[in-house]
């Protein structure tokens, strides 16, 4: 068995339910690596959800969520005039894919290509990483009276992208509100992403007479860990003894135990993680006095055997890792599953089984 995702389906789309009936207006996020799901089936659940609008990340994510999900499709990057748009000559796409717009220059030549166009306007946070500042809000709204009244009639809302949780956002979206405002765009709908659940309800009761759309992925798909785990299939099972000699690089064991090979490589996103424990000379050397792997140069890995994150015996092959199990520890079969603590955003699994 590859490296599988298993996903308690009841508790899973309960969850999702929950999330959503607490978040009117919600825009659920699939993109990337779909959080783990694939961004496919994402666009199903949105489906099953009933959202009217799913975001994805990227212009070339559309395709993978547009046949399976029905509704309107937001692209959360910026429209640039290099992307490769694929709605420009297909009217069905064009009326349900909204873009994001975040540079005055680029609305003109967004529907310059296609002329009906639905997009937000991005405003630039504390995030600093797309956007517009309220003077180019002001140099855009000009740009589009000088254009025609018509110019703004694919507005679909403003985009308002938060960095994750740094005290209160409210001081900053206020701002932002009040450059909207004296910008006299014809929308009220404010597409906002990592809000709290308090501030989304604060925000919503000082500006009642504007519509915030929560932008949620990992709360959402991912807000349940204990509906989802991830584990790995024991391939091949090594007896070694110390100085035995193994591996791509001829690394020789340290002392007797098993070598493990398990699914999962660089390929699924298993990669080294943060060596164990500190790096001082001080606890090496305590290490090294205790026998300790890690001050031999092993790596701990994602992979729980027997209760413990074991070592990687050496870095991870492309699909396949090599794990160092210490003499005394209860050695698995091959066949056997173990469990695997991955990023669920930066891992690839081979198969998905909901339950
Ligand atoms: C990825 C993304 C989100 C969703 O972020 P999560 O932390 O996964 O909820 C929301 N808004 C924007 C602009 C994003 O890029």
């Amino acid at each position: 068995m590859p490296l599988t995702l298993t996903v308690d389906g009841p508790a899973w789309r309960a969850h999702l339910r929950t999330v959503e009936k607490g978040h009117p207006g919600l825009v659920p996020v699939a993109k990337g690596n779909g959080y783990g799901f694939g961004v496919g089936r994402l666009a199903r659940r949105a489906a099953w959800l009933g959202v009217d609008t799913l975001a994805v990340g990227t212009y070339d994510e559309v395709a993978g969520v547009s046949s399976r999900f029905g509704g309107k499709v937001l692209v959360l990057s910026p429209w640039r005039d290099f992307e490769r748009v694929t709605s420009y000559d297909d009217p069905a796409l064009t009326r349900r894919l909204i873009h994001t717009v975040s540079r005055p220059g680029d609305l003109p030549l967004l529907l310059e290509r296609s002329p009906r166009a639905r997009f937000v306007l991005e405003l630039l946070t504390s995030m600093k990483r797309h956007g517009m500042t309220p003077a180019e809000l002001r140099e855009l709204r000009e740009r589009c009276s000088a254009l025609g009244a018509d110019t703004l009639r694919g507005l679909r809302g403003i985009a308002v992208h938060l960095p994750l949780a740094q005290g209160s956002h409210l001081g900053q979206l206020e701002r932002l509100l009040n450059a909207v405002v004296a910008a006299r765009l014809p929308t009220r709908t404010i597409f906002v992403s990592h809000l709290t659940d308090d501030e989304l309800r604060k925000i919503a009761k000082a500006w009642p007479d504007y519509t915030f759309r929560p932008r949620i992925g990992t709360d959402l798909w991912l807000g349940d860990r204990s509906a989802l785990r991830v584990t790995a299939t024991v391939l091949d099972v090594h007896p070694v003894e110390r100085g035995d000699v193994f591996g791509y690089r001829g690394r020789t064991a340290p002392k007797s135990g098993h070598l493990l090979v398990v699914s999962g490589g660089t390929a699924h996103g298993i990669g080294l993680e943060a060596p164990l424990g500190e790096l001082s000379l001080r606890s090496r050397a305590a290490s090294i006095a205790r026998g300790g792997m890690d001050a031999v140069g092993f790596v701990r890995s994602p992979y729980i055997i027997d209760g413990k994150h074991r070592l990687f015996a050496e870095p991870p092959h492309m699909q396949a890792s090599m794990l160092f199990l210490p003499t005394g520890a209860h050695v698995p079969a091959v066949g056997d599953e173990v469990d695997v603590r991955v990023r669920y955003t930066a891992t690839d699994v081979d198969r998905v089984t909901v339950t």
